[in-house]
């Protein structure tokens, strides 16, 4: 959103074959998405400006951000509204909806690594930037600032890291 704190909600399914199994999203029918959506904005209820929203999926998840207004951030604590930029998360699977066009570190990675979330459902995945296509040069970026400003780059994104930089 441009810079714009955004509120976020996001919801999962649950597999009606497998009890206590989440529905990878990429199943959900048309009909689910949409519901969903409505699901999402009545979970937000009046918080933030509705005409700046995106909503994207994961695989197991469905997710609205909507930015907040100016009056919200005005209602924010200070720390809040100085404190600085320590982490960015990993782009999407698919940008389902936005008001407006996102910046291209929030598109999602051309050519992801699939971690597997689930062995039993191939379709439960977690994107892992390839490195290489322009989102995830454009991630890449802000992740250097990041690390700049922080003096490191996570261990969490370690494993990863070492992943893309070893190639194929
Ligand atoms: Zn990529």
């Amino acid at each position: 959103m441009r810079g714009t704190p955004v509120w976020l909600a996001s919801l999962s399914r649950q597999s009606t074959v497998i009890r206590g199994k989440p529905l990878s999203t990429s199943l959900w029918s048309q009909r689910t998405r949409d519901e969903s959506a409505v699901l999402l904005r009545r979970l937000l209820g009046p918080a933030g400006n509705p005409n700046r929203e995106r909503i994207f999926r994961m695989q197991i998840t469905m997710c609205l951000h909507r930015a907040i207004t100016a009056e919200e951030y005005q209602q924010t604590p200070d720390w809040f509204k100085t404190a600085q930029t320590t982490d960015l998360a990993g782009g999407p699977v698919e940008i389902l909806y936005e008001s407006e066009e996102g910046s291209l570190s929030t598109r999602p990675c051309l050519k992801p690594d699939k971690q597997p979330l689930d062995p039993r459902d191939p379709l439960l995945w977690l994107p892992l930037d390839c490195g290489q296509c322009e989102t995830c040069q454009a991630r890449k970026v802000a992740q250097d600032a990041r690390d700049r400003l922080v003096g490191a780059s996570p261990v969490y994104l370690s494993d990863q890291l070492q992943e893309v930089f070893s190639g194929p």
